[in-house]
């Protein structure tokens, strides 16, 4: 890679930071299409956030990635929210012009795009059971309810979260909505129901990639569809166990690679190599 006087910055703000796949998808991507941009991780602690934002605007960066545990918390130091991520509240990409932060969410656009291209599913009048109503459950359940799904399940540990963000959806859209907790397996019949079935919790990443939210896999039929938005490691007990019942399965690196394209796009201008970039993802 030339890195040169005119070379633009992009990075990630995280913390911890060294897990990302981001600057290989992101910087593989400038190599293919010889674009003069360096894409670097930032570990910033968080009582350094406000100043590392500000920061993007003296170095002139192009633009940032956020992830855990930055998504809402830099929102208040944006100067601006594009309508999806002030819909959803959390914001993934910042694009810098002229010294503006303006904050976007392409997690939704990405969960979408992978359910479309590498699931080829119509969400249209489809039952979803989401697990979990954390940060990126918030963007993908807004996602979907764009999406014209029939009825969206919440399935979470504690209810009073996915109560909060049932009552924050149905400002939006009007459908069957339904909650249930991990305990007890009371999910059982919503996931019984459901067509596709997204695990959006940490549980099934490292230090918990031994375990699962579920328990009861008594539902699991060839019907469904069980997305784990997990990519690291690859098959977490989720997805073993659903692939066992006879599930189709999906991990989380077509909507990394879908939700990096859209980013890509929002700093560069330019068209993402997506085919490059889902290949890149597949191969680390
Ligand atoms: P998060 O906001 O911390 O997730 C919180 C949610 O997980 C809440 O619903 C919480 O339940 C639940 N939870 C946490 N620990 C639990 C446990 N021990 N048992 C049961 N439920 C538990 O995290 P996030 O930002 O949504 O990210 C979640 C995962 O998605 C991470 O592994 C992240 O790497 C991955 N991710 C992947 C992509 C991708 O592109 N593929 C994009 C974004 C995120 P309560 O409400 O009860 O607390």
């Amino acid at each position: 890679m030339l890195i040169n006087g005119k070379t633009q910055l992009i990075g990630i703000f995280g913390h911890p930071i060294s897990h990302t796949l981001s600057p290989t998808l992101h910087n593989s991507a400038y190599k293919h299409l010889k674009l003069n941009y360096v894409y670097v991780p930032l570990d910033i602690i968080e009582k350094d956030l406000e100043k590392a934002l500000e920061a993007l605007r003296i170095y002139n960066f192009a633009g940032i990635n956020v992830t855990i545990p930055y998504k809402e918390k830099v929102i208040p130091y944006l100067d601006g929210l594009d309508p999806l991520a002030e819909k959803i509240g959390a914001c993934n990409t910042i694009v810098n012009t002229n010294g503006r932060l303006i904050g976007y969410n392409t997690d939704a656009v990405g969960i979408i795009a992978s359910l479309h291209h590498d699931a080829h599913i119509d969400l249209t009048g489809k039952h979803v059971c989401l697990i979990g109503a954390g940060g990126s459950a918030k963007a993908i359940a807004h996602a979907l309810i764009d999406e014209n799904i029939g009825q969206l399940s919440i399935i979470n540990r504690s209810r009073d979260h996915a109560t909060a963000l049932i009552d924050d959806l149905k400002q939006h859209v009007l459908i069957p909505y339904e909650t249930a907790t991990l305990e007890n397996t009371s999910y059982k019949d919503l996931l019984t129901s459901a067509h596709i079935v997204i695990q959006s919790t940490p549980v099934g990443m490292s230090p918990l990639d031994t375990t699962s939210p579920l328990t009861d896999w008594s539902w699991v039929s060839s019907n469904h569809l069980c997305y784990d938005i997990i990519y690291k490691p690859r098959k977490t007990v989720f997805l073993k166990e659903a692939e066992a019942h006879g599930a189709q399965i999906l991990n989380g690196l077509g909507m990394l690679a879908r939700q990096g394209a859209a980013a890509f796009e929002l700093f560069t201008k330019e068209q993402a190599p997506i085919d490059l970039m889902m290949k890149e993802v597949l191969q680390q």
